[in-house]
């Protein structure tokens, strides 16, 4: 680490609340999978802020949306009517295949708004009695940092000392249909799933999981809400992470890439059946669905709309993933995933993932550790094959000299 980079850090460190252990680099520029720090030397970006730039570091069709739509207006709240945002909800529920949109800004706010409702939903359609709603949710789950949101997660870093929590909330084990069914009741109006956990590690669920749970809930008149916000929208080689086993959700919550890594924009897209239920004064956000917002939202979906980026996704993502193959009993335990999203279970009699990700920066390589000893690969889709290659052989170096 420079003395300029050391500065830096250090002016973070004392002036920036501690909530994030960042890796010791301090970014000044990026350029499609690439970023360049301060003393210019460039690393692989393996994370991507965490899949937040699928489509690339200064994406020039993402850049010029932007700053088309910054010469005109960025800001009018919702008190108005903006001509970006119409447009924009229009193509995403069509991407979706769904009718409405209700646009938020991060991620946390679109599984907030999901919650809510799912709950206004059950009430109001669905007959159940005032305030007995519950919503079932999976063991390991990864859905944000709000209050209400910590309050069912099972992460005790998350939770401790951040208490009381929102009721409502019952969890079952990831991938278990049965368990998922048992828990079911006659006040139960939502299941929430992420359908690969992220922040868990990477973890696929059995292939008959989601199919089943799409069954379950039709069944049982419960609404199924597929937390797309790190899984959707290109990663996993197709639009939607549920799409790999032909599942359609009632809600997808999506966010992230959705802002094309320039601005926070997130949403909850689903039916009139279900978003209907939002009447005016009950829900809203100042900066959701800002012109801005819309403008670069709309780029996104053209982009996914070509399905480009999700072929990209699936063929480097197989050249990924078979390199990652070849270095399971080499230091690496086991390689999970989908498309250009890797976990890694490091061997931990080897080196912690934080360790790993330390020698990995020192060869230009940009990936976090998750949980102990998985290190995650998420490199934004336009990464090239030689980038892969070279990334996976960083990786080799890094466990032959651990
Ligand atoms: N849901 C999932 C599946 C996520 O991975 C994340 C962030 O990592 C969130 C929700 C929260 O998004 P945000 O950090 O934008 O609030």
């Amino acid at each position: 680490t420079s003395a300029a980079q050391a500065a830096l850090i250090g002016l973070e460190s004392e002036h920036a609340a501690h909530n994030y252990h960042p890796l010791p680099v301090v970014v000044a520029t990026g350029d499609g999978a690439w970023v360049t720090d301060i003393d210019g030397r460039r690393y692989l970006d393996c994370l991507a802020a965490y899949s937040a730039v699928n489509f690339g570091h200064s994406n020039p069709v993402l850049l010029e949306a932007a700053r088309a739509q910054l010469g005109r207006i960025t800001l009018t709240s919702r008190a108005f009517y903006n001509d970006q945002l119409g447009p924009f909800v229009t193509a995403l529920a069509a991407l979706a295949g769904k009718d409405m949109v209700l646009p938020m800004n991060t991620g946390a706010e679109a599984v907030e708004s999901g919650v809510k409702v799912a709950r206004a939903w059950g009430y109001r359609v669905k007959g159940v009695a005032p305030d007995r709603a519950n919503i079932i949710v999976a063991a390991g789950n990864f859905h944000g940092r709000t209050t209400t949101i910590i309050s069912f997660s099972d992460d005790e870093s998350a939770r401790k000392d951040f208490g009381p929590f929102t009721p409502g909330f019952r969890t079952v084990p990831y991938g278990d249909a049965a368990a998922l069914e048992a828990a079911i009741d006659e006040n139960t109006v939502a299941v929430l799933l992420e359908p690969i956990q992220g922040e868990a590690g990477i973890v696929v669920p059995p292939a008959s999981y989601l199919p089943a749970v799409r069954d379950i809930t039709t069944r049982h008149n419960v609404l199924f809400i597929a937390d797309e916000i790190q899984s959707g929208l290109g990663r996993t080689g197709s639009t939607f992470a549920c799409d790999l086993v032909g599942v359609v959700p009632d809600l997808y919550l999506l966010g992230k890439a959705l802002g094309g890594g320039i601005v926070p924009v997130s949403a909850v897209v689903g039916n009139v059946d279900v978003l209907g239920v939002l009447h005016p004064g009950e829900h809203g956000s100042t900066f959701g669905g800002n012109p801005l917002a819309a403008a670069v939202g709309l780029a996104v979906v053209r982009m996914l709309d070509t399905g480009e980026f999700q072929k990209l996704a699936r063929e480097r993502g197989a050249r990924l993933h078979a390199g990652l193959s070849e270095l399971v009993g080499h230091g690496v335990i086991a390689v999970r995933g989908a498309g250009l999203w890797a976990g890694i279970d490091i061997d931990p009699a080897l080196a912690p993932g934080r360790v790993v990700c330390e020698a990995l920066l020192a060869r230009g390589v940009l990936a976090k550790d998750t949980h102990g000893s998985t290190i995650r690969l998420a490199p934004p889709l336009v990464v090239s094959d030689e980038d892969i290659d070279w990334a996976v052989a960083q990786l080799a170096a890094v466990l032959a000299e651990l």
